[in-house]
């Protein structure tokens, strides 16, 4: 398989191998999956400070069917973002 590279979604740099990434799983602002990835601890951070998406209620219940499966890794699929 192929590795992808991912573009901050804060700095907008390229970089690979994934840990951190916003996931509209939970979230009730997107209608659709949506992964904005983060190239590190500082822009996962930011990210919290400069989004308004943590003022927005939790799914719950969590949404099923194949665009919400559980992602444990991002580095392997293919994702939207935005
Ligand atoms: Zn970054």
């Amino acid at each position: 398989m192929i590795k992808k590279s991912h573009t901050c979604y804060v700095c907008k740099r390229t970089f690979t191998n994934a840990i951190y990434w916003y996931d509209s799983l939970h979230d009730t602002k997107y209608d659709k999956r949506i992964i904005r990835p983060f190239c590190g601890p500082p822009c996962a951070n930011r990210y919290r400070e400069i989004s308004d998406v943590n003022d927005y209620p939790s799914r719950k219940p969590l949404p099923s069917g194949p665009e919400w499966q559980v992602i444990q890794d991002i580095d392997y699929i293919d994702y939207d973002s935005d």
